[in-house]
């Protein structure tokens, strides 16, 4: 099939560009580089069935294509909030262009949706019919209500065209080739602890979160496009063992070694206190559960990371 990734340059899409041109797609990736570099791909540029285009998806796109992954939105709370008109025109604006061209071509599109769309949820473990408690004027809502928005969108284009639309709601992930400066909390302690920095947790640490390893990541989301045809989610894709910020940073200093501290930090506002997804949908509905434990995850990602710090 003739697939289209936007934000294939970052951190999951560049892990899904490499997984659909194993499986024999070609592969069209767009990006603007805003979170994402070139370097994420250097194993594919040579192959004649991957394709790059520098493109801002808040611009219309005209190419021919079965499928569309949408991804582009930096991800990062520092990254979405150095431009918050611009995530919000990214995750709306985007949204707008890709389900435009899906609607022209007859092609299947899913958009990578969000945790966020939870905010700082009273529902716990979070369930796909929770419909959430976001804060609409806060500095994390450029992202949260931009991908609520998008969702809107996605299954407005379902209802009023009859579009192929597939939401998925994605829970924290980290692995290999999450930018060292990304921000976010798994890059920031491995980083900090490889370089005998403090581990900088924000808060008390008692705020937890759910990570899932990239791969496990990616396979959900390859599932859920071939799923049957009528199948729309929402759909949450997470790991649900779920972990405090103070955990983490144990497992990190222990599995990275070194002898950084511990130094607390103010929590930012609109820190969600918990998250963890209620996965039964995706287990029915895609024979799909998370495979890889927290520790050999981390593992994998400390070694990508020792790497990356010695180039
Ligand atoms: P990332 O920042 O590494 O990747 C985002 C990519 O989108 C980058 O390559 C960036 O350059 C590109 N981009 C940003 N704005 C663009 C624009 N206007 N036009 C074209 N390209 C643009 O982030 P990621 O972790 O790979 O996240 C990918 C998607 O998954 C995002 O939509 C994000 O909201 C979603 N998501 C990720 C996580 C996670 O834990 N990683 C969790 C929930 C949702
Ligand atoms: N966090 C932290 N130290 C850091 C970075 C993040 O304690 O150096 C906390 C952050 O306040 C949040 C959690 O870790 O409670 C996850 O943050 P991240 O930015 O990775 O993702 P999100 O908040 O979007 O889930």
């Amino acid at each position: 099939m003739r697939v289209l990734v936007t934000g294939g340059a970052g951190f999951l899409g560049s892990h899904l560009c490499d997984r659909l041109i194993a499986e024999g797609h070609d592969v069209l990736c767009v990006d603007n580089y805003y979170t994402g570099t070139k370097e994420n791909l250097s194993g594919l540029l040579a192959e004649p069935r991957f394709e790059l285009m520098r493109h801002d998806v808040t611009f219309p796109l005209y190419v021919e294509v079965d499928r569309i992954y949408n991804l582009a939105c930096p991800a990062s709370p520092i990254h979405y909030q150095r431009d918050p008109v611009q995530t919000t025109k990214t995750s709306v604006h985007g949204a707008i262009n890709m389900l435009g061209l899906a609607k022209r071509v007859g092609a299947r599109i899913l958009q990578a949706s969000t945790s966020e769309v939870y905010g700082d949820p009273e529902v716990h473990p979070q369930v796909e019919e929770y419909w959430g408690k976001v804060n609409p004027i806060g500095i994390r809502s450029c992202y949260d209500e931009g991908k609520r928005a998008a969702e809107t969108l996605f299954f407005d284009y379902w209802r009023q065209h009859g579009l192929e639309i597939k939401v998925m709601r994605i829970f924290n992930t980290y692995g290999p080739r999450m930018h060292p400066d990304d921000g976010r909390v798994v890059s920031n302690f491995i980083v900090q602890a490889l370089r005998g920095e403090p581990i900088t947790i924000y808060g008390d640490g008692h705020q937890t979160r759910s990570f899932c390893y990239v791969d496990d990541l990616i396979d959900g989301m390859a599932r859920l496009m071939e799923s049957r045809a009528d199948f729309t989610g929402p759909v949450n894709i997470g790991n649900p063992t779920e972990n405090t910020m103070l955990e983490l940073a144990e497992s990190v200093l222990r599995l990275a070694g070194g002898t950084s501290k511990i130094e607390f930090r103010p929590l930012p506002s609109d820190d969600p206190r918990q998250r963890r997804p209620d996965i039964t949908l995706a287990k029915g509905e895609l024979a799909w559960e998370p495979k890889v434990a927290l520790e050999d995850g981390l593992r994998e990602t400390i070694d990508y990371f020792r790497w990356k710090l010695a180039q």
